[in-house]
């Protein structure tokens, strides 16, 4: 397995949050954007651990996965596989809020209406003990609005070095498209736009923003 460059630890796709044992709380992600980064990654010469949880998609071969279901699962996969890690790429979407308690058998369908109770998931980015090792840390912000004010915000708690800013507003890119559109953030530097392109070739982009901040350290 190649790691000339060291190893790049990606998470991807949606996490799902147990309601009983067989109705959840996800989203749409489809793990298309955090699986092309590991394939770009991989031909970039990294060692890449994608931490998934669940998709319809195939893992590049050459990467070792590590597949989680629920947020907590993938705080504690990313918690363990970030001290071996050169640089973290955080584009999961992690499921912002889970029930307060999975019920161990199904829930029966009845007339009235059904309260469930919510609670925030752990932002694994933001939390996470990161070790001494990792050097550039990148996180996604998918938005519909306020693009540029939402983004940089986020990349000052998150204590993001890159932050990917994808439009999320419409059907022609972002989640579930093979395109995406966004803008590069990084830290003291002029923000990069990236128009509408496949998303495996965005990950080429991303990868080669990611090493000349690595080389500028
Ligand atoms: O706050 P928001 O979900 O928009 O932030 C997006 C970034 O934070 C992404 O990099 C995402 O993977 C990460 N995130 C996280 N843990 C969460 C929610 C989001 O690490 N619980």
């Amino acid at each position: 397995m190649s790691n000339e460059r060291g190893t790049l630890l990606i998470t991807a796709g949606p996490t799902r949050e147990p309601i009983d044992p067989v109705r959840y709380v996800s989203n749409r992600s489809s793990g298309k954007m955090g699986y092309a980064i590991a394939d770009a990654a991989i031909e970039a010469g990294y060692h890449v651990v994608l931490i998934s949880g669940p998709v319809a998609i195939q893992p590049p071969p050459q990467a070792t996965l590590v597949s989680v279901i629920t947020g907590d699962e993938m705080f504690d996969a990313v918690a363990r596989e970030i001290l071996h890690a050169d640089v973290f790429v955080m584009c999961a979407a992690v499921a912002d809020y889970k029930p307060r308690s999975a019920s161990p058998q199904k829930v029966k369908k009845k007339e009235a209406a059904w309260m469930l109770e919510l609670e925030p998931n752990r932002d694994i980015i933001a939390t996470v003990p990161r070790g001494d090792r990792v050097k550039v840390v990148v996180g996604f912000a998918a938005e519909t609005h306020d693009l540029e004010k939402n983004a940089q915000e986020k990349m000052r708690r998150k204590k993001c070095d890159l932050l990917v800013a994808n439009d999320v507003s419409g059907d022609a890119s972002g989640m579930e498209s093979d395109y995406n559109a966004g803008i590069i953030y990084v830290r003291g530097r002029s923000p990069i736009l990236l128009e509408r392109m496949p998303k495996r070739k965005m990950a080429d982009a991303l990868l080669k923003i990611i090493a000349s901040v690595e080389e500028s350290y």
